[in-house]
């Protein structure tokens, strides 16, 4: 099995880039704020317990996050890897992870970044917000807040595996292609 975190702020392009991802490497991918957006579109207790969080950018509790995750994985067991995308999100979400995959005789191969500088974070979230619907995507200050949880909190994670040197960053900027290129070569001899 190849599992991948895939990293990096809100609005770096992991969604587009994991959709890609999945098409050549046939991993499956397991994108929490999905997830979430799922539950809250079904109205299930988990996704009423989830949306203020995710309405103001703040990150929803650990313990919520990190069950509905395993849940994911267990109910997806026959697949060739997992790409992680927006988890984990903290430290004690990473050391849950890592835990969760030894019992089962996994590891993490990767993580791999997309660096993209704040300004260009702030307008690709902005323009995503025009046909996304998310309420998320279109408040500068919930989205000035959800990029301070990422270098305030989340940013911890790349550490957390750099300890392990399997932390990796790319260029997130150019073309959907360019970007894709990087990560695939990426891909191709470090994973
Ligand atoms: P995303 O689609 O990854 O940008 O996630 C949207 C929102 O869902 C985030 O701003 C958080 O409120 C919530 N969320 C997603 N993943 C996590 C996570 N791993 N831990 C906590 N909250 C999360």
């Amino acid at each position: 099995m190849t599992n991948i975190i895939l990293f990096g702020p809100p609005g770096s392009g992991k969604g587009t880039q994991a959709a890609k991802l999945v098409e050549k490497y046939n991993l499956l991918h397991i994108s929490t704020g999905d997830l979430f957006r799922y539950e809250i579109g079904n109205n299930t207790p988990l996704g009423l317990k989830a949306k203020s969080y995710i309405d103001n950018g703040n990150l929803v509790p650990d313990e919520v996050t990190i069950g509905m995750l395993k849940n994911k994985v267990d109910s997806n067991p026959d697949v060739k890897g997992y790409i992680f995308d927006g988890f984990p999100r903290t430290i004690p979400q990473a050391i849950s992870l890592d835990e969760f995959l030894a019992n089962k005789d996994l590891t993490i191969n990767a993580l791999i970044a997309l660096d993209v500088d704040d300004e260009e974070i702030v307008n690709r979230i902005l323009l995503r917000g025009k046909t996304s619907g998310r309420a998320d995507d279109n408040d500068r200050s919930t989205i000035q807040n959800r990029i301070d949880v990422y270098n305030e909190s989340t940013s911890q994670v790349y550490g957390h595996y750099n300890e392990k040197e399997l932390s990796h960053t790319i260029n997130g900027l150019g073309t959907i292609e360019e970007i894709f290129g990087r990560l695939c070569s990426l891909m191709d001899t470090k994973v």
